[in-house]
């Protein structure tokens, strides 16, 4: 079954459940619509792109990310508490020997609260599926070409769990604020199919 017959399928059925709600007065008329509006809304990259310059500049901020990424991210206002309930959250930071990749292998989760709407590619059949099987050379044509020690794993995530890549802080930027740092992250970086 493809993933947009799927989600055909459940979009149909969630409208279906919308309906008898909103009929039996325990929804207001386009309630679900407004609160998905005001998620998306909400979703962009430089939110990404602000836990990563915190967390490069804050190392105890770094350590609560990493442990649980739900809670930390609550100290820069952000959440991942969508129109219907909350997603888990986990952050995993690249090294100089370690590379991570994100990807939903069955359709398309993506933690858009803090890397807004996902791009195409991401959504991509061929990225979905080659990605897992051989993220060296996905990546190498992404432009990026990681040195052979360097290990790469990819996350695939899922309707309950989003993931997000914390990049490698480019050297000669130690002396940057926060605000400079974060105009260095892209969204790219976020999947891991960039360095920052
Ligand atoms: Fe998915």
């Amino acid at each position: 079954m493809s993933g947009d017959h799927t989600s055909a399928v459940i979009a149909e059925q969630v409208r279906h459940v919308e309906a008898l709600l909103e009929e039996r007065g325990l929804l207001d008329d386009g309630e679900i619509d407004r609160r998905i509006d005001e998620f998306l809304a909400g979703g962009t990259p430089a939110n990404g792109a602000r836990i990563t310059a915190r967390a490069w500049t804050d190392p105890g901020f770094r350590e609560r990310l990493l442990a649980d990424a739900n809670a930390a991210i609550r100290e820069l206002g952000l959440s991942m508490a969508g129109a219907l309930q909350e997603q888990r959250l986990k952050v995993v930071a690249n090294s100089e020997r370690e590379h991570h990749v994100v990807v939903c292998t069955l359709c398309s989760c993506y933690p858009i609260a803090l890397l807004g709407p996902s791009p195409a590619w991401y959504k991509s059949e061929a990225y979905r599926s080659r990605v897992v099987r051989d993220p060296r050379g996905v990546l190498q044509e992404f432009g990026l070409t990681l040195p052979l020690e360097t290990r790469i794993t990819v996350w695939d995530a899922s309707a309950e769990s989003r993931y997000m890549v914390l990049p490698r802080q480019p050297e000669g930027t130690d002396g940057m604020s926060e605000e400079e740092l974060a105009s260095l992250v892209t969204r790219k970086g976020l999947i891991g199919t960039a360095v920052v």
